[in-house]
């Protein structure tokens, strides 16, 4: 499916507008009174001035000092004909890594795709894929967390039968996407440190396996104009970490 069949998927879809054919229609016009209206030169960033973005929000969000940007009624009327996301976010479920919240970003900052463990499946890969050829993204981030329940479950599965791990209902198909994860980690005694090194392993792989399993994003890769960043968010410090 090319560019203009995803646009008319986002509008079938009804949740997203009309993917825009060129940056200049991409640009967000700030609106009149809009404190946290972008400049028309400062939404298409490249992935470095992204990542910065981000990274910046995020330093905010440790120091306990976040601006809550783009987040108010103006900002939300600014962006309602058109979005010019920045980047796309890909996380956990877990209900204490809130991307929005741990980067210090607002309404229209950024694509988040969220399952148990950041894990890849072919829907969450067209979303992305959506996101970087109808929107020019400069930066995917696959962002694994510290103690994360998905994969230590998946690691006591193995304990329990490292033969042929089992898990109830389609948590099954979850545990099976981290499996290669735990297989290629150093074993380690201490388990949470385990679970934690498995995340590191896991988030790398899926980043890796983005490349691999999508065309269009290994294209956007290739051409230079798209970075995927692997990381970690640490629960107890709030801090986002580049592997
Ligand atoms: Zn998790």
């Amino acid at each position: 499916m090319g560019i203009g069949g995803l646009a008319t998927l986002g509008v079938v879809a009804g949740c997203a507008d009309t993917a825009p054919s060129s940056v200049s229609e991409h640009e967000t016009p700030p609106a009149s009174g809009a404190e946290h209206a972008p400049s028309p030169e400062d939404t298409r960033p490249t992935a470095d001035e992204a990542w910065q973005r981000l990274e910046e929000g995020n330093a905010r969000f440790v120091s306990g000092s976040p601006l809550h940007p783009h987040q108010d009624a103006a900002r939300r009327i600014a962006v309602a004909p058109h979005q010019a996301p920045y980047a796309f976010v890909l996380g956990c479920i877990d209900s204490r890594v809130p991307v929005e919240t741990v980067f210090d970003q607002g309404v229209g900052d950024l694509f988040v795709g969220r399952n148990a463990a950041a894990i890849l499946d072919d829907t969450v890969i067209g979303g992305i894929e959506f996101a970087v050829s109808g929107y020019q993204l400069p930066l995917v981030v696959i962002m694994g967390h510290t103690a994360c329940g998905a994969v230590k479950a998946t690691v006591d599965a193995v304990k329990a039968n490292p033969a042929a791990p089992t898990a109830p209902g389609e948590i099954l198909d979850i545990a099976q996407e981290i499996l290669p994860a735990v297989k290629a980690t150093a074993e380690n005694p201490d388990d949470s440190a385990f679970v934690d090194a498995v995340v590191t392993t896991n988030t790398r792989h899926v980043a890796d396996q983005l490349v691999k399993r999508s065309a269009i994003v290994a294209e956007a890769v290739k051409a230079g104009t798209l970075k995927i960043v692997a990381s970690t968010y640490h629960l107890d410090t709030g801090q986002v970490e580049r592997l």
